[in-house]
């Protein structure tokens, strides 16, 4: 019998994966716009110009009170707009329905008082420890197990893990993933801004 964990795992999606694929905020301050990583559970838009994670209740009454809230499903990485009932915030300028709203890529939220975001799911491919895994993880290159500790990329586009290291630089062996295209170079930034 195949346990349900066991199949969502040859799918790749580990919950180590899903902290490393990891949504962004873009706000702008004096020095323009700039792409702050969603690594928290609970951010509070009202706290602008940044906004921080909290664990206070919402105010009442405060025509800015809007948070954003990850709400993962079926180990996907998922995040929601929830607006206070008497909020302005405002999602692609349209007005909140029943003040939630699921967020996609590229979306734009507006605060009450004007302050602008927009919400980004693309994720930068870094070199991070390979986490490990119950099963055997082979590297998309050379096919060889990637052992936990190792220097290792999770490919943005889907998921897929590379070694890279001086010895055994998978990810960057070829300009694109074998599996997606993504690119693969390390230093390229995002490909999305919101000045684009
Ligand atoms: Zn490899
Ligand atoms: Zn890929």
């Amino acid at each position: 019998m195949i346990h349900p964990h066991t199949r969502l795992m040859t799918h790749y999606l580990f919950q180590d994966e899903v902290d490393i694929l990891m949504a962004h905020l873009w706000m702008q301050d004096v020095n323009g716009w700039g792409a702050r990583r969603l690594d928290a559970a609970l951010y509070d838009l009202a706290a602008a110009p940044i906004p921080c994670a909290e664990e206070a209740p919402m105010g009442s009454a405060s025509r800015k009170a809007a948070r954003l809230i990850r709400a993962d499903a079926d180990g996907v990485p998922a995040w929601a707009l929830i607006a206070s009932p008497d909020s302005a915030v405002r999602v692609n300028s349209r007005a909140v329905p029943a003040g939630l709203c699921v967020l996609a890529d590229r979306d734009e939220i507006r605060t009450g008082d004007g302050i602008q975001y927009f919400f980004s799911t693309e994720s930068l491919a870094t070199v991070v420890s390979f986490p490990g895994a119950e099963r055997p993880v082979y590297c998309g290159r050379c096919r060889e197990p990637i052992e936990a500790g190792a220097p290792a990329v999770c490919c943005p586009g889907c998921g897929i893990w590379y070694n890279q290291s001086a010895e055994f630089p998978c990810w960057t062996y070829s300009n694109k993933c074998a599996f997606c295209g993504h690119p693969t170079a390390l230093d390229t930034g995002f490909s999305w801004t919101p000045e684009d």
